[in-house]
This record gives C-alpha cells, sequence and structure tokens, in this order.
C-alpha cells in the first residue's frame, strides 16, 4: 500500500497523469501526513460503519478511511480524478466512487442503498467555495448521520463553533446549532495543503441531533426569522426584521416583545431560544 500522503508520491502520481490543479474546484490536496488518521479517527470511521466523503482529490483521506469503516463512498466532481484514484486505491473493495456535483445528488437515498444497517457519518476536507451550502444540505436533508467531521477555513470554523449569542455568532452558528453540537477539534496551516491556500484551516465536528431540541410545527419559520434577524446585523432586531420581512415595526415590536426579546438588541444578542420563540409566534 503506497502512503497518499507522501508529497514526493503525490507529485509523482500526479505528474503522470498530467494533472492541473482547478482553483475553481477548491482543490487544495492535503500534504501533512499526521491530519489524515487524526480526521478520519475522529470522525468515528470503524467497524459497522459507512463514511461519505465529499472530494476525494487523489484518496489521501479516502485511503484512511477505507482502512478503518465497513463501506466508504466518496463523491468527486472531477472526472479527471477517476484514473488516478483507480490507482491510488484501486485495491480497496469497500470503496465506491461517485462521479458527480454533491450538491445534485439525493443523499437520504444514497445512505439507503449503501449503508444498510451501518451507522453513517460524513468525514471530508470541503472545496472552500461551497463550504456552508454543503454543511447546511447534510443537515437539512435531515440524512440518518451520527456526525459530520470536516475541513473548513479556520474562520468559518470560528464562526460555525461560536457560542449562538456572542459577536463571534452568526447565521450559521444558529442555523447549525438546530440541528447539531458543533465543536472545534483541531487547526491545520496552510502550509499542509498543496497548493497551499492564503489561510489556515481547521476540523470541526458537528454531531447531528436524531431529532432537533428545538422543535417546532415548522422549522423553516425558524430559518427566516434567523436569516432576517441578521440580514442588517448592526441594526436592531426590530428594524432588521421589519426590513427583511417587509412586515410593519409596530407588528414586529409587539412580536418581539411578546416573545420576551428586548426590539432593540441586535441579533448576535439573541439565544437559539429567542429566535425559536419568535419562530413559534411569527
Ligand atoms: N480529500 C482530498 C484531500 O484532502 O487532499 C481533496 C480535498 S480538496 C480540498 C476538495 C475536493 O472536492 C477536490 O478533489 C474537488 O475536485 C472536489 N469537489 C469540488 N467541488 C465538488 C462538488 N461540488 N462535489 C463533489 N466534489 C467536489
Amino acid at each position: 500500500m503506497k502512503r497518499l500522503s507522501d508529497i514526493g508520491t503525490i507529485k509523482e502520481i500526479l505528474g503522470r497523469h498530467g494533472f492541473s490543479f482547478s482553483k475553481g474546484l477548491g482543490q487544495n490536496f492535503l500534504i501533512n501526513p499526521s491530519v489524515c488518521p487524526r480526521m478520519a479517527e475522529l470522525s468515528g470511521a470503524g467497524e459497522g460503519v459507512g463514511v461519505i466523503e465529499i472530494g476525494a482529490g487523489i484518496g489521501v483521506l479516502t485511503q484512511e478511511l477505507c482502512e478503518r469503516a465497513d463501506r466508504v463512498v466518496s463523491i468527486e466532481i472531477d472526472k479527471r480524478l477517476l484514473p488516478v484514484l483507480d490507482e491510488t486505491l484501486g485495491e480497496y473493495d469497500n470503496l465506491t466512487i461517485i462521479n458527480d456535483d454533491v450538491m445534485n445528488l439525493d443523499l437520504n437515498r444514497l445512505i439507503e442503498e449503501e449503508f444498510t444497517g451501518m451507522d453513517v457519518v460524513v468525514c471530508a476536507n470541503l472545496p472552500y467555495y461551497i463550504t456552508s451550502p454543503v454543511i447546511m444540505k447534510l443537515l437539512e436533508d435531515r440524512l440518518r448521520i451520527k456526525a459530520i467531521t470536516v475541513m473548513v477555513q479556520k474562520e468559518a470554523a470560528q464562526r460555525i463553533c461560536a457560542e449562538v449569542g456572542t459577536r463571534e455568532g452568526g447565521a450559521v452558528t444558529a442555523a447549525v446549532n438546530f440541528y447539531s453540537k458543533p465543536e472545534l477539534l483541531f487547526n491545520v496551516s496552510a502550509g499542509s495543503f498543496m497548493p497551499a491556500p492564503k489561510v489556515d484551516s481547521a476540523v470541526i465536528r458537528l454531531e447531528v441531533y436524531s431529532e432537533s431540541p428545538y422543535s417546532l410545527d415548522d422549522d423553516k419559520k425558524f430559518f427566516t426569522v434567523v436569516k432576517a434577524s441578521f440580514a442588517q446585523r448592526r441594526k436592531t432586531v426590530l428594524n432588521s426584521i421589519s426590513s427583511s420581512l417587509g412586515l410593519e415595526k409596530q407588528v414586529v415590536n409587539g412580536l418581539l416583545l411578546d416573545s420576551g426579546v428586548d426590539p432593540r438588541a441586535r441579533a448576535e444578542k439573541l439565544t437559539m431560544d429567542d429566535f425559536v420563540n419568535i419562530a413559534r409566534r411569527l
């Protein structure tokens, strides 16, 4: 078995296949040998577990997942990487590569077809241009998954893992907390990738709730309130919600007071319970 995280091996394989990196597809491949084993271990990949990976690259993380999990399905959009992956991971019979855009896939169906009787986790070094849409798709599709362990830009990691109700938090923090318990696991320097991106990264883990603790008749209302509250985050929540949703200020004022929320507060001061209470009355 070749050690794929060895930079000499990676350069030799990519050179032989005439591969050139696509910036547009967020292709920054991991070359730090300690990162992938650590990510795979912390993701929960193991006996009786199926793993979904997004973006195989040349397979450096995929290999670590295949060594640990019962089954791995890796979704890779770039068809130029298929012959490379055939060479690097061809020996693993517990691996399926799907050549598609993750945003187009029915992941509930994929889980049903590929992971019968297994616990399922997601583990990926995400392409940075679609970090938030991918995370929100994984959560909003209400997939039968236990946890999501992903590498993202350090700033995004800090935002996602911030406390709701603090300056560091944002709409994505509240959205992620609705479905899961986020945790920042460890930082990864820009030099751990080829080509090196401009900023550092971090690995986060979202422990997905089987049922959200914030029960609502219509979850969509929660997201409507969160988005409207943060739409103009420097303004008061009264002004931000009324202008975003096109509602009379007087109406929104009453709604906020009934929900126990100070209309002059900014969105970043609101807690999960505040957003839920407003959504219930909307
Ligand atoms: N896992 C590899 C590693 O750690 O070295 C590659 C990670 S690289 C940051 C992101 C990978 O995602 C690239 O291989 C890229 O081609 C792939 N990718 C980009 N957009 C995608 C999409 N919409 N669906 C599936 N894969 C995508």
